[in-house]
């Protein structure tokens, strides 16, 4: 005769079972599919992979959230080897983070793209949790950032009392300041001095229909940027 413990072990051996089957069939569904989608790309030219291999050149840098619901390609209806992509959470662009700008610096002065585009969503988690004061850990050293927009900006979001309007709003303003972070860079400007045709742009992507907002400040000169972070000899001549 079983007894109560015998039939707790029997129960949690059962559900740790089904949890590992679980697992595994998630994981190898992500095996299948890759099959599967190098099957279709093969049906429809038999050469995908041979041309896809000879190299790279992308016109565009996508800096995008993390979030698994805004992915470059398919929200900008282009294929592999067109969007050169960098995410993070909350598409955040600091001047000390070494891979964000190294990912620039490869796309501007390397592949010599011609649109820097930086894309936010509307109601992104990272931007929701940093209008909150609740800890989350190591990541409210991140969110930090978008604390700083909001400062920035409190004015004008201290007066929306609806909670998604405020979310949303932050999200517009954070990607307007983290394109401005992106120009405030050497990278950008010296890039400007050398050739006209790099744009940096600010998006945002609305989940709940699948279209881009252009927010219109795009940007291709150091001259809008101010005076204090302009980087040339000419700023420092009329200002001195
Ligand atoms: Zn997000």
């Amino acid at each position: 005769m079983k007894t109560d413990n015998d039939k707790t072990e029997i129960t949690t051996a059962i559900k740790n079972g089904s949890i590992k089957l679980a697992q595994k069939e998630s994981y190898n569904s992500l095996l299948s599919g890759n099959r599967k989608w190098v099957a279709e790309q093969l049906k429809g030219d038999p050469d995908y992979f041979k041309k896809l291999s000879q190299g790279q050149s992308p016109e565009v840098l996508w800096i995008g959230c993390s979030d698994s619901r805004v992915p470059a390609n398919q929200v900008t209806g282009t294929k592999p080897g067109e969007v050169f992509v960098h995410r993070n959470i909350a598409n955040v662009c600091v001047h000390s983070d070494m891979n964000m700008l190294s990912v620039l610096d490869y796309a501007v002065n390397v592949l010599k793209v011609k649109h820097v585009i930086v894309a936010g969503h509307y109601g992104c988690g990272g931007v929701a949790a940093a209008l909150t004061h609740k800890q989350f850990g190591l990541i409210d050293n991140w969110l930090r950032h978008i604390k700083d927009v909001y400062r920035l900006h409190a004015h004008e979001l201290d007066r929306i009392t609806d909670k998604d309007a405020k979310i949303n709003r932050l999200v517009e303003l954070n990607v307007i300041e983290q394109a401005y972070n992106l120009c405030k860079t050497t990278i950008i400007q010296n890039a400007w001095k050398e050739r006209e045709d790099l744009q940096v742009h600010g998006w945002v992507v609305d989940i709940n229909t699948g279209l881009v907002r252009d927010l219109k400040v795009t940007n291709n000169d150091s001259q809008n940027l101010g005076y204090v972070y302009e980087l040339n000899p000419e700023a420092v001549a009329a200002h001195a």
